[in-house]
């Protein structure tokens, strides 16, 4: 994988903040229901630590409020711009996309949250093995 990914394409495949490469989850696909929300303590590549501090994730719950929202409002401007807009219509197709964008959205909500908080570092993982070595 490059080693200059931007944290964008990282954001989106759910990848660790700090050196893009370890999966921030447990289950790679999205529409799995068990173990859904299962994430690894530390990253797979760097150890960089994924569980911060106790209720860390609940900041990503403003994160996927927003996400849904943008949904909601795309939806809605594709019924203006169509000239569509019908109340009861657009509650049926906005409720069918938050509804099948959902589990999409709460796994990036986090990765977007986590990626706040910790920066990149393009030797991340070169320093965890060379700190591995000395021990
Ligand atoms: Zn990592």
């Amino acid at each position: 994988m490059s080693q200059n990914s931007s944290v964008f394409v990282s954001v989106l495949k759910n990848k660790c903040p700090k050196c893009h490469q370890g999966n921030l989850f447990s289950n790679k696909t999205i529409y799995q229901y068990k173990g859904f929300f299962d994430m690894p303590n530390n990253c797979p590549k760097c150890k960089q630590d994924f569980l911060i501090e106790a209720g860390f994730y609940l900041g990503a719950m403003f994160v996927s409020y927003a996400l849904n929202v943008a949904i909601a409002v795309a939806v809605f401007v594709a019924f203006i711009l169509f000239d569509a807009y019908e109340f009861l219509p657009f509650l049926i197709v906005a409720g069918i996309c938050l509804t099948l964008s959902t589990p999409f959205i709460l796994k990036v909500s986090r990765s977007i949250w986590i990626a706040f908080s910790v920066p990149y570092d393009p030797n991340a993982i070169k320093n965890y093995e060379a700190q591995n070595k000395n021990n």
